[in-house]
């Protein structure tokens, strides 16, 4: 399901003929040990293909369209290593589709005060070469991304993950299929958009199905996988006393692990990575699936509840993103506030579909089965556990009807101060960034759904390029946040995203 092991980023040393072949020597094995050095000691998550030195241009023409036919290769770094006249690039740049990075180093960390000459000058010019190539990306407004310091520099190879890291989702998205079961919660309005321009701008394409094609397939598992995968329940979760053998609720477990094995073999059928459920539209199932929802989110699925195709995709996209860093993302919304004067709060939660992968691993969740009023269905199984504490971001995609938005606000996730014995759902309790007043303020001001995607695992960064990288608009609200700016940005934005989308 993830592509990162069959991902390639490509690199590009940047050059020409006025230094002698002697030059174009030297750099081809420079940038061979770079390429190694990346592969081998930076801890990549993408693996770096070596190719030939860019010199005229139509090799740079060539390379760009390689770049995009190319199924495996999400993304195009360039170094420039010497001077690289930039209007030899202007046809290749005008080609490429993915995504372009520039990174701004040289062979040499320090200055070889003593040795240096005019040919070590010719040979190591990145510091105007760089220049002379970001003007003509400035020029074509390609908007690319920019990485500055020495190839062997720890914070130069964090930064390049994460560009990485946002390539692979972007990749990924033009391939992504959501399929929803039942539409939007009726008369809701933050969770419709427009399908089709979010496949323009986003690649995703999202389809329903009727529910009875997803219960058709739940009535085909067999027994067995369910004792099966009932087994891997009680090695994983502390089991409820109703849930457990001759508890008064066990059938309802087994329903829930015929509906998680249904569901995932529809995914798996029809090559979908995110999906959504509504309790409006639950006919012919048993219960509104939550343990399966919550199990499918660990294992890298996108979902969102109540229709929300927007939320399922931005939080299968963020999965990719985050893939093996420390830290969960979970389907979130905003639940309920303690106006703690001081240390206000927000408790964040949904009806059943919490991701388990923001949990503390130390503690088992509780899998219990509780009434739910919402959906008029028999009690469904769910996941109990509280959130670890930490650093997280809530991040939420809007259409705004001309155009997409991303909003985002840092949070400060806090240890579940006092037990919920009668709220029988897993939680997460943060303090909002600058602060509940301003946080909230400026969401609602954003129009930011009460849906949104939760991670621990990314850091601004993250949206910063994924917004860069797509266009679109993208509000952060964090410590730095006051609200004459605020509303400020927004305003200035109408301008500035006006008519960038299809
Ligand atoms: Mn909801």
């Amino acid at each position: 399901m993830f592509v990162y092991e069959e991902a390639e980023i490509w690199f590009v040393a940047g050059s020409q003929h006025l230094y002698g072949p002697e030059s174009l020597e030297q750099i081809k094995k420079n940038i061979q040990l770079v390429s190694e050095y990346f592969n081998k000691e930076a801890n990549l998550p993408v693996r770096i293909v070596l190719k030939p030195l860019a010199t005229k241009p139509d090799e740079i023409y060539r390379l760009c369209q390689e770049v995009n036919y190319s199924q495996n290769c999400v993304g195009l770094i360039t170094w420039l290593h010497t001077f690289s006249p930039a209007k030899m690039w202007i046809n290749g740049l005008t080609q490429l589709q993915k995504p372009l990075l520039q990174l701004h180093t040289q062979f040499n960390e320090l200055v070889p005060w003593d040795s240096m000459d005019m040919d070590f000058m010719n040979l190591n010019q990145t510091a105007h070469g760089g220049r002379e190539f970001g003007f003509i990306g400035s020029r074509m407004r390609l908007a690319h991304s920019i990485v500055t310091g020495y190839w062997k520099d720890k914070e130069v190879h964090e930064k390049i993950a994460k560009w990485m890291r946002v390539c692979v989702a972007i990749h990924e998205e033009k391939t992504m299929k959501v399929v929803r079961f039942g539409d939007n919660m009726r008369e809701v309005a933050v969770t419709e958009g427009n399908k089709v321009s979010a496949q323009i701008k986003f690649g995703y394409s999202v389809n329903t199905h009727a529910v009875g094609d997803l219960v058709s397939v739940i009535n085909s598992i067999n027994n067995s996988d369910i004792a099966q995968l009932i087994e891997e329940y009680e090695t994983l979760y502390q089991i409820s006393p109703v849930a457990q053998v001759n508890g008064p609720k066990r059938q309802n477990l087994i329903e829930a692990a015929k509906i998680e094995l249904g569901i995932k073999t529809f995914l798996e059928q029809g090559n979908y990575s995110a999906f959504t459920t509504t309790f409006e539209d639950l006919y012919g199932l048993a219960q509104l699936p939550g343990l399966a929802v919550q199990r499918l989110m660990e294992k890298g699925y996108g979902f969102a509840a109540e229709g929300d195709w927007k939320t399922a995709a931005l939080l299968r996209t963020m999965k990719v993103m985050a893939k093996d860093l420390s830290g969960g993302t979970a389907f979130m919304e905003d639940y309920t506030y303690d106006f703690t004067k001081g240390n206000e709060l927000v408790i964040g939660s949904h009806m059943l579909e919490v991701c388990p992968s923001i949990t503390d691993d130390e503690v088992k969740p509780l899998l219990d089965i509780q009434p739910l009023g919402i959906g008029n269905k028999a009690d469904p199984a769910r996941l109990i556990f509280a959130s670890k504490p930490g650093y997280a971001i809530n991040a939420s995609l809007i259409d705004i009807g001309n155009r997409f938005r991303l909003i985002t606000n840092a949070l400060q996730t806090i240890k579940q101060p006092y037990p919920l014995p009668n709220l029988p759902v897993a939680c997460t309790v943060w303090k909002p960034l600058p602060s509940l007043d301003i946080s909230a303020e400026a969401w609602i001001l954003a129009g930011g759904a009460h849906h949104s995607v939760y991670t621990q695992a990314l850091s601004m960064d993250y949206f910063r390029l994924y917004a860069q990288l797509h266009n679109i608009e993208l509000l952060v609200i964090d410590e730095n946040t006051e609200m004459c700016n605020f509303r400020n940005e927004l305003r200035w934005n109408e301008i500035a995203y006006g008519n960038t989308n299809a």
